[in-house]
């Protein structure tokens, strides 16, 4: 058991505590088998059913159409940055004929990230926009008409960021009409089932879990059945293509309903649990309101001392989940945390790279402890200013 955490760190983060609850009680014996979820085999029953269920809890919750297969893959939102040039860039192959230069929005770190892990694979990128200040700084999205858009016959997709972690950067909407023609790709790692979203839209979503809907070890996709047709092996070779390594052949782990190798069963079974629990708080809808009461509460108590915080993105980009901001006056930092420390208000240290401070309001961060949050954001600033 743990009293009620107030804990904002950007990933791991914190889940809801029933939840936690019934995982503890799982992991060592599950459904009454008299073995935990972690020791069972991944093509037992049980092993299947948690994938299975798992699966389908997301695609009721966040709609998500037949056109569109779900599965679970080992490693983090990273490894998603080396294996989606070589998947996609093989589907793209089949239909083209052609290697293509995959084309990248660039809006924060993350984004920046995928891009030279494209690069370092061998694949020649595009970049659409970069949107790093003259200074060094990501901090907002700019309009698209700044944008360098593909030919969408050489471009395999276009890769965007939906939230930038460690800048708090958010797209309200992603401008998918300026990309007819190429398949889009949305690393949502940090606002997974924070919204509705509409994957006619995509090619590909991915999201490691550990934020809004589970631990380490797991990472979700959501990819168009159409992306799944790849060239032989030799062909990719003609084409200059890197071969994905087998674990992270998309079509391979499909067809194998996400277990071609060991499956980290606990771990799903934890987002299979955060669903569950999703669906009876009354869905995306409930949750996306929530999210938006909660980011509006702190923006807007940030908001009430301009001369004492700094909001360091532009308002149509700040994020509803990762809220950035500083104290003007830098000397203050270690003061403001370890008061917020003192009032079990804690993980709130900005990324090293930015600085300054960061409350990231996922999920399973509750309004009350937004309150808490916010009154203390006010009180700071009325005694130090
Ligand atoms: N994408 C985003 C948006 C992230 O926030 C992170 C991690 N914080 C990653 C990718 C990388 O994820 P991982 O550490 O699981 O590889």
């Amino acid at each position: 058991d743990r009293e009620e955490p107030n804990y904002f760190g950007a990933g791991p983060a914190q889940l809801p505590t029933n939840v936690l609850q019934q995982a503890a009680k799982d992991l060592i014996n599950f459904q009454g088998l008299g073995i935990g979820a972690g020791e069972i085999s991944h093509r037992s029953a049980a092993g299947v059913g948690i994938v299975n269920h798992t699966k389908e809890y997301l695609r009721k919750l966040w709609q998500i159409p037949v056109t569109h297969e779900v599965f679970f893959l080992q490693g983090g939102g990273t490894t998603g940055f080396s294996s989606i040039p070589t998947n996609l860039s093989a589907a793209f192959a089949k239909k083209s004929g052609k290697k293509g230069r995959p084309a990248y929005v660039i809006t924060g770190s993350w984004s920046k990230k995928a891009c030279e892990e494209a690069e370092r694979l061998g694949f020649d990128s595009q970049v659409v926009v970069n949107a790093k200040t003259a200074d060094g700084k990501f901090g907002d999205i700019p309009d698209v008409d700044k944008w360098t858009i593909p030919v969408a016959e050489d471009t395999p997709y276009v890769y965007y960021c939906d939230n930038e972690t460690v800048h708090g950067v958010e797209f309200q909407e992603f401008p998918y009409e300026k990309f007819p023609g190429v398949e889009i790709v949305a690393d949502m790692s940090s606002n997974f089932l924070s919204k509705p979203v509409d994957f006619s839209k995509y090619g590909l979503v991915f999201g490691g879990a550990q934020k809004n809907v589970g631990i380490a070890g797991v990472t979700i996709y959501i990819i168009k059945k159409s992306l799944l047709d790849y060239p032989s092996v030799k062909e990719l070779r003609k084409l200059d293509i890197p071969i994905t390594p087998i674990a992270f052949d998309y079509p391979t782990v499909i067809s194998k309903d996400s277990a071609y190798n060991t499956i980290p069963t606990f771990a799903v079974h934890i987002i299979e649990l955060v669903l569950e629990n999703l669906i009876k708080k009354g869905g995306i809808e409930i949750q996306q309101q929530e999210n938006v009461k909660k980011s509006d509460l702190l923006y807007s108590t940030l908001e009430k001392y301009p001369t004492f915080y700094h909001l360091p993105v532009t308002k149509r980009a700040r994020s509803r989940m990762n809220v950035v901001f500083t104290i003007k006056d830098g000397s203050l930092d270690a003061e403001f945390l370890k008061e917020a420390s003192d009032v079990k208000l804690t993980g709130l240290k900005g990324h090293r790279s930015v600085g300054g401070m960061r409350a990231s309001l996922y999920n399973a961060v509750t309004l009350p402890s937004v309150q808490l949050l916010a009154d203390f954001v006010d009180k700071f600033a009325k005694a130090h200013q």
